[in-house]
């Protein structure tokens, strides 16, 4: 049942973006009460890059410059103002602050300051917030590592890729090895509490020998974190475009060089906490990725989490429409009306949090499952009981998770898309039938 291509969909949310559709009579301001207290995160979307790598569909554009981050920063502030005031009866008090994209570096120095200082004067955070900024080699240097750090930055998060050259080629990545060199020493120099690197394998042309050098080196710069993504090449990717026959990437050497590399990173000292992300054994803070609890977003492209409503900008893969989307944006004067989402069932929401829990690490705790949904999840879940026989999930030493086994572990993106709904999957394939004919998107 499992020796195939495991590599079928990487689930860091449910329900997919393509299963959400128009919403009408939706407001924030009958969801507000969900951010009321502690505990919430924050995120914010800069769209723009550089370059555009070659496997990425990701909300983001090229070909921007200077004055289009500035009408973009404009509207965040109108729209962080607008949100700051439906808020403001609640009082809420935000953990963790992650601003992603694109490349949120590609912003000059003033729009960062600019950009930091509209998050502090219309949110409260926590003392002890985390706040994660994602970067790429090319943009990152010394100017903009001093405003991170003057903002108390605790996590930067680079994308590498590979330290091979001719890999970062067929990528299509903007940068180097050498600039991602350069790039990782001189962050190294700044002393973020946790760094963290990205790198991919499944490469065409890359060996397990090429993977393990990248890591290798990877490993002289300290990190805190490494995670490592199969290659998926996605909907709209300039490699779906040009060049997909030769891009399928090979299952079995992909498994290998999975193995390989996670076989190396646990002789380094490193925990694997999913099938993508490995940590120091020092580093002690629990795992936390968007959509585990309520999440609110700013900017166009990003997802909300409130409750049972999940909620973005229409999903956009092509250029022309990403740049609309975000003229949309620029343009809106009302954000507080929410015209593109989905709303969770229960059933839906039983399904959100048996994936987000069973694919990490320490997995899904059962009575707090209970509790939440006042129900047995293995009798909710029946498959669950075929996956213990067939050795991919396991009780833990002391019965409280279902974790995944070591080969459940490395079928993550099997197992994952077997959970979800036919409702779900339906829209999904409504979305596909108009956008796309593949099933290997994310
Ligand atoms: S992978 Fe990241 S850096 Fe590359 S184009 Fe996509 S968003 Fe930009």
């Amino acid at each position: 049942m499992w020796n195939r291509n495991p590599y079928i969909q990487y689930m860091y949310s449910y329900p997919h973006k393509t299963a959400y559709r128009t919403l009408e009579g939706v407001s924030l301001k009958d969801y507000a009460h969900l951010l009321s207290g502690t505990g919430h995160g924050l995120y914010l979307h800069i769209p723009f890059c550089q370059t555009r790598c070659g496997y990425c569909n990701l909300f983001s554009v090229t070909g921007q410059g200077k004055e289009a981050a500035d009408r973009y920063l404009q509207a965040v502030g109108r729209q962080a103002a607008q949100y700051g005031e439906i808020l403001s009866p609640f009082h809420p008090e935000f953990s963790d602050l992650t601003i992603g994209g694109g490349t949120p570096l590609f912003l000059n120095e003033a729009q960062l300051t600019d950009m930091f200082h509209i998050l502090k004067r219309h949110f409260h955070f926590a003392k002890h917030r985390e706040l994660v900024v994602e970067t790429a080699p090319n943009q990152t240097t010394r100017e903009k590592l001093t405003i991170l750090k003057q903002a108390g930055v605790t996590r930067v998060s680079m994308g590498i890729q590979s330290f091979s050259d001719e890999e970062l080629r067929t990528l299509k990545r903007g940068h180097c090895a050498r600039r991602a060199r350069e790039a990782l020493a001189l962050l190294k120099t700044f002393d973020f509490p946790c760094v963290n690197v990205d790198f991919i394998y499944g490469i065409p042309g890359q060996t397990v020998k090429s993977l393990l050098a990248s890591l290798k080196e990877a490993l002289t710069y300290g990190p805190d974190e490494i995670f490592l993504y199969p290659l998926y090449i996605k909907h709209g990717a300039i490699l779906e475009r040009c060049h997909k026959e030769a891009f399928v990437p090979d299952a079995g050497q992909t498994v290998s060089q999975y193995r390989e590399a996670r076989r190396y990173l646990i002789s380094e000292g490193f925990r694997q906490d999913s099938m993508r992300r490995f940590v120091r054994e020092k580093e002690k803070r629990a795992f936390q990725e968007c959509g585990f609890g309520t999440s609110l977003a700013l900017g166009c492209g990003g997802r909300s989490y409130l409750g049972n409503l999940h909620f973005c900008t229409p999903y956009a893969i092509t250029r022309e429409e990403s740049l609309r989307q975000i003229e949309a944006f620029e343009h809106t004067s009302d954000f507080s009306g929410i015209t593109h989402g989905i709303l969770l069932s229960g059933e839906e929401m039983k399904r959100r949090y048996l994936i987000r829990h069973l694919l990490i690490c320490p997995g899904l705790d059962r009575e707090r499952y209970e509790q939440q949904f006042k129900s047995r999840v293995s009798e909710d879940f029946p498959v669950l009981t075929d996956w213990m026989g067939e050795g991919v999930v396991r009780l833990s030493d002391d019965k409280k998770y279902l974790t995944l086994t070591e080969e459940g572990m490395e079928l993550s993106d099997c197992l994952g898309p077997k959970l979800i709904s036919s409702d779900i999957r339906k829209r999904m394939q409504e979305w596909e039938a108009v956008y796309g004919q593949t099933d290997d998107f994310v």
